[in-house]
């Protein structure tokens, strides 16, 4: 298979004045995650690293105001599309339920053929395009070696829990455990913003809850305690930023379709 470049492999998007968003538009899209920068007078943070596919701290700090400053690597959980460029932080915050995966992640390919027939249907009952025969369309550059991929061991410097608190100095979020999707997935409650950082517990497009480590109960609890939080914005795991009507449709729409 022959593909094209695409550089800059990351798209950037600026959501205000202390929050950009970096995407893989090149990964299918169902690997295709949200890679959140938080600009803090003392520190900034990222939230989850996406694939892996291409360096993404040396993006991260072209952003940064002053890239000297302490950098925070805020890990939502571990799943292959948030941990792939993680072991490139130094500072590595994760749920203790997910250590070990960041620890000593799976080994993952890029290319789809392993990917056994469970899956595959696991992704289009949700409501996905089906799989392309590699989780990328386009090379990173020139003589990217699709089959060298490999995710990199990036222990935690420090668990977080429910109730710690990130602190960026003029910026704090609250972590909240948000299970369902994973057991150890966290978010970040941005109060004086209403902003939630959702992580997959909510994003706006296909929720996925019935593979590996799912637990669906789990979920509807982490889905009302969400709608219960004053939500103005909501920065999912994936798809584009949304707000609090939205927000409670998407609550709404699981919560009913796991009743019946
Ligand atoms: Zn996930
Ligand atoms: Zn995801």
């Amino acid at each position: 298979m022959t593909y094209p470049i695409a550089s800059p492999w990351y798209g950037t998007q600026q959501i205000d004045n202390r929050i950009w968003c970096l995407t893989e538009p090149h990964v299918h899209p169902i690997f295709s995650a949200n890679i959140f920068l938080v600009l803090g007078s003392d520190a900034d943070m990222v939230v989850d690293s996406g694939m892996g596919v291409a360096p993404l701290l040396p993006v991260v700090d072209s952003l940064r105001p002053d890239p000297d400053k302490p950098l925070i690597l805020f890990t939502t959980h571990c799943h292959v599309d948030h941990i792939g460029a993680a072991h490139e932080f130094d500072t590595r915050l994760v749920h203790p339920l997910e250590a070990d995966d960041l620890a000593s992640p799976t080994p993952y390919s890029l290319n789809t053929a392993g990917i056994s027939d469970a899956f595959r249907k696991l992704f289009l009952d949700a409501g996905y395009a089906p799989l392309w025969p590699d989780l990328i369309d386009a090379l990173p550059y020139a003589g990217y070696d699709l089959a060298a991929y490999t995710l990199k061991p990036a222990p935690a410097t420090r668990m977080v829990e429910e109730g710690a608190i990130v602190d960026l100095g003029d910026w704090q979020a609250e972590v909240l455990h948000l299970p369902g999707h994973s057991p150890g997935q966290v978010g970040l409650w941005h109060a004086d913003s209403g902003t939630l950082f959702g992580a997959d517990a909510i994003y706006d497009g296909p929720l996925i809850y019935d593979g590996p480590g799912m637990d669906v109960a789990a979920y509807a609890a982490t889905l009302r305690r969400i709608k219960a939080l004053p939500v103005q914005r909501v920065l999912g795991g994936h798809d584009p930023v949304f707000g609090r009507a939205r927000c409670h449709q998407i609550v709404d729409h699981y919560l009913a379709l796991w009743q019946a």
